[in-house]
């Protein structure tokens, strides 16, 4: 073991010798250390010039889009304030007095509540490279969904009976063919998702709400469904055994998130909690405070995840594989979703899980004290009230404008009986297909009638090998491939802490 001298020296080392910044503050966020990295990317001028100085005058940052950071979306601020380590937040480094602009993926760590080590990496050539990836699948899926909408629309028509008459045999097959396409759909889809998340314009917009109302509205949607599925479904209540004899009612608890991420995230955690617990079982949702933060859970009593798969399962294109999951169709891309809209917003979310027993989902974000909430609504509602006033100016400026202007006297000259005035928008597609594209079903039976250009190709219907015993075979439970290492560009492996 090398002696503690020497460990300290080859530490020093290390520090001046990554490419990553590091800057270590005391409590107050007053710099004590700053590395050669960070000097030079920060653009401060020399390591004397930083010490001493306030974190924030020495790391400046702004916003992915070039504008300025407002402090309850800067998660460096919000971390270094309430003394909790954070994690890989993207911002733009300004560099020094210049003009030039780095961006940064920070972190911070709170060591034992009296210093704080920020470090933060450029990260300009992964953005690229994921950059080029994202418009490839954004392209590709794009390009995709209109065949498989195609295919879609025409296994439909087959289905029909008004327009088509199948035997028995190949309904069955039919049936098979339209749950895949339908699976295939709905991956171009989530694969379009994904890649308008990884955009770097895509950013949360932030607004006060009452978090607890706000889960309780989206996961009523799905009461029904549970219901439909054969489940309980609980709001208010956490019950799953690790936290058995801890029975909670929610709280009001207020945050400050971005209201359509809220749904996309709660849609994500109860249609898997929905879909990977067997009839019998019970869901439970719940919002509760916990500090400076928010705390949902989404429990259920399902198949659970073994920790080998708890691991990887918020990576992109992850699936669980065992018998149950392949059964059970799904494309590996809504914990993902779910992590980057989380994240998105300044929070973290994990998952505990017995396998055979059940899961838990969590998700944690920032809280904002009532008075908090009530002030930043006033501020909405002003904003509001500001905004619909400059509407009323601008309308009454160009009442007038208009009332200064030449008219023409109507009672001198009839009024044109103008169709085109009336007349909806001229240029409005009368072609049913040009103002419902996904489905290419046509709505004129005749249409219908006429020969597909989809060959109807005899073997298809009636396939010479015989109907495979094994379902899975027919109906593969799923065309995502296994995670590949060449697609996770960015992943951080493994459960949310
Ligand atoms: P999928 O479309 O496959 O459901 P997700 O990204 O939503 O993709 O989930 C990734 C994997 O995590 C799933 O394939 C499944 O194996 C596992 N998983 C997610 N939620 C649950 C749950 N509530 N119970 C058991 N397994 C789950």
């Amino acid at each position: 073991m090398a002696h503690p001298d020497t460990q300290s020296g080859l530490a020093e080392m290390a520090l001046k010798n990554i490419h990553d910044g590091v800057i270590i503050t005391d409590a107050n966020g007053i710099v004590e250390f700053i590395n050669p990295a960070g000097v030079e990317m920060t653009g401060i001028g020399g390591v004397p010039q930083a010490l001493g100085l306030d974190y924030g005058l020495v790391l400046k940052l702004e916003s992915k889009e070039g504008s300025e950071l407002p402090e309850t979306e800067n998660f460096v601020v919000q971390a270094m304030k309430t003394a909790q380590n954070l994690e890989k937040f993207q911002a733009v480094l300004i560099v020094g007095q210049s003009d030039k602009r780095i961006p940064v993926s920070i972190s911070v760590l709170v060591i034992d509540g009296s210093n704080r080590i920020i470090t933060f990496r450029d990260i300009t050539k992964e953005l690229e490279e994921e950059g080029e990836q994202a418009e490839f699948i954004s392209t590709a899926s794009h390009e995709m969904r209109t065949p498989v909408a195609t295919i879609d629309g025409y296994i439909s028509l087959s289905l029909n009976p008004q327009t088509a008459t199948i035997d028995d045999r190949a309904r069955g097959y039919l049936e098979s063919a339209q749950k895949a396409s339908k699976h295939l759909g709905k991956l171009f889809q989530d694969l379009l998702d994904v890649t308008k998340m990884d955009d770097s314009h895509i950013h949360a917009h932030l607004v006060p709400v009452d978090l607890t109302e706000l889960v309780k509205t989206i996961s009523a949607d799905y009461a029904q469904r549970a219901a439909d599925a054969g489940l309980n479904y609980t709001f208010g209540a956490s019950d799953l055994p690790s936290f058995r004899n801890n029975h909670q009612l929610s709280q009001v608890v207020y945050g400050f998130v971005d209201p359509d991420f809220m749904r996309e995230i709660m849609d994500n955690l109860i249609e898997n909690a929905i879909k990977y617990t067997p009839s019998g079982g019970s869901i439970y949702v719940n919002v509760r405070g916990d500090g400076e933060r928010g705390l949902i859970n989404v429990t259920d009593t399902g198949i659970g995840i073994s920790s080998d798969d708890l691991a990887h399962i918020f990576q992109k294109f992850y699936r669980a594989d065992n018998s149950d999951t392949r059964t059970i169709g799904g494309t590996g891309l809504g914990l993902y979703l779910v992590k980057q809209r989380v994240e998105a917003m300044g929070g973290r979310v994990w998952a505990e899980s017995a396998f055979g027993e059940g899961s838990t989902f969590y998700v944690s974000l920032p809280r904002i004290s009532s008075d908090e909430y009530e002030k930043r609504m006033i501020a909405v509602r002003n904003e509001q009230i500001q905004e619909e006033l400059r509407q009323q100016q601008a309308n009454e400026a160009a009442a007038a404008a208009a009332a200064t202007a030449p008219t023409i006297d109507a009672s001198a000259q009839p009024m044109p009986v103008d169709p085109s005035a009336t007349a909806p928008a001229p240029s409005m597609p009368i072609d049913p297909s040009a103002t419902a594209p996904p489905s290419p079903v046509p709505a004129d039976p005749a249409v219908a009638a006429s020969p597909p250009p989809v060959p109807v190709d005899p073997s298809a219907a009636a396939p010479p090998s015989p109907m495979p015993v094994d379902p899975s075979a027919t109906a593969p439970p799923s065309p995502v491939p296994q995670p590949d290492p060449n697609i996770n560009l960015n992943q951080q492996n493994g459960v949310q802490q």
